[in-house]
């Protein structure tokens, strides 16, 4: 294999030999999964960035198309191989792949007040958010790997994107999820066939149930950051920006922060990239997190975790103990980034905003980002002449009640009645 693991936290580095055919998830030295805390001993894949650069230059890169990252498979941890040129995935078809196949141009321009402002539409994905992504690259080496179930715990989103990927290539999977779960993704999840598990309690609950079940019944875990492959996936955004923007990078980059997952994948596209030598800095990284799900807000503050149950309008970002937390405070601050909270009022103001303005109907956490680039631009965070890029993560239909919110119930009136209301 062209790869290796390395340890997050204590940086010991395993074959993937080792990791793969154990099932091992995080590090064996110092892994930890406890209750209501981060993961300790987050994996991460490692490649032989040399070896990658000296066969593909930063210009022959650039022509590759977005949306299909099975393209420089190089670059993933899969089993490939060189035939005639040509790099070929180990038992997948070309078929399997093409169903997985994101947007090509995800990234639109618009105009607000008078800046330029790049939108990244992941609300048109296979199954209407970012975490296709990491569902993906799963889902393809669970089929590598021969392996038919995959479980996953999740606030919604993760789940549904599993379930939906794992139809599309023929997988069962099992989602775990909390009882406050939006009823659009519930019923996405269960039109998906997948099984689902309600849990009595909290994100977090469900989470540590997964994990659990999954080990006494052996099904391959997504549990998001606990199987590494969740941040590799999420990286592929950052081949997209670069891709999509031929190498000219945005400065600054807004993320909805839950667990800290997209944050920390992106963050690991960007440092490839600067290691590959085909950029020459990181782009700011902007953790947005609401007011009351902010423990990344606090931990970089204090340098001190401390769990406190999450409250907030914004399901998808709801985590009181964010799992991939210490990688997300390292993308902060290595890239002099920052995190920012917002309120659940200025969440459904810009969820507002972005929908009447950009007609993108995105979910509260993904508004959130629009939010945090507003305060940001009044309290001087940022300058307004950069390039700035929202993430936009997820669908607006997959959670009907906070479009209610600012949507009232329309009046029904007959037809005459309509007709002299509206012609007298
Ligand atoms: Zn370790």
């Amino acid at each position: 294999m062209n790869y290796k693991y390395i340890c997050t936290n204590c940086n010991k580095e395993y074959s993937s030999k080792e990791i793969e055919e154990n099932f091992i998830y995080l590090c064996p030295e110092c892994g930890k999964a406890e209750k209501n805390k981060p993961l300790r001993g987050v994996l991460n894949v490692e490649y032989d960035y040399a070896e990658i650069k000296k066969n593909i230059s930063r210009d022959e890169f650039l022509k590759i198309q977005t949306g299909k990252f099975w393209l420089y498979p190089q670059l993933w941890p899969l089993n490939f191989k060189n035939i005639k040129g040509t790099l070929e995935i180990v038992k997948v078809t070309e078929s399997q792949l093409d169903r997985l196949a994101l947007l090509s141009q995800s990234i639109i321009e618009y105009k607000y007040n008078n800046n330029t402002l790049l939108l990244m539409d992941e609300t048109r994905n296979p199954t209407f958010s970012y975490k296709d992504r990491a569902s993906s690259l799963v889902g393809l080496k669970a089929v590598q790997m021969g392996i038919n179930e995959i479980a996953a715990a999740s606030t919604g989103n993760a789940g549904s994107s599993l379930a939906g990927i794992s139809a599309r290539l023929g997988l069962k999977s099992h989602i775990f999820v909390p009882k406050n779960i939006p009823d659009a993704k519930r019923i996405q999840i269960q039109s998906f066939g997948a099984k689902i598990y309600i849990v009595d309690g909290d994100y977090d609950n469900a989470f540590d149930l997964c994990l659990e079940v999954s080990q006494a019944k052996n099904w391959y875990n997504r549990n998001t950051a606990y199987n590494p492959l969740t941040i590799e996936g999420k990286k592929s955004a950052a081949y997209d920006i670069f891709l999509s923007t031929k190498g000219y990078i945005p400065d600054n980059i807004f993320i909805p922060v839950g667990d800290g997952v997209i944050l920390s994948g992106i963050y690991k596209g960007f440092t490839e990239l600067l290691k590959l030598g085909w950029i020459d800095k990181l782009p700011k990284f902007i953790a947005v997190q609401a007011s009351g799900s902010d423990a990344l807000v606090r931990y970089l503050k204090t340098n001190n975790f401390e769990y406190k149950a999450a409250n907030t309008i914004a399901d998808s970002i709801s985590a009181g103990a964010p799992r991939n937390l210490y990688m997300a405070a390292k993308a902060v601050n290595k890239s002099n980034g920052f995190a920012i909270p917002v309120t659940d009022y200025e969440i459904l103001s810009a969820q507002k905003e972005i929908a009447n303005k950009f007609g993108i109907l995105s979910e509260p956490s993904s508004a959130s980002v629009f939010a945090a680039y507003k305060k940001s631009v009044e309290e001087n965070k940022i300058n307004v002449n950069d390039k700035n890029l929202l993430l936009i993560t997820g669908n607006g239909l997959k959670d009907i009640s906070a479009l209610e919110q600012w949507n009232d119930k329309p009046e029904i009136k007959s037809y005459e009645l309509w007709k002299s209301y509206l012609i007298g």
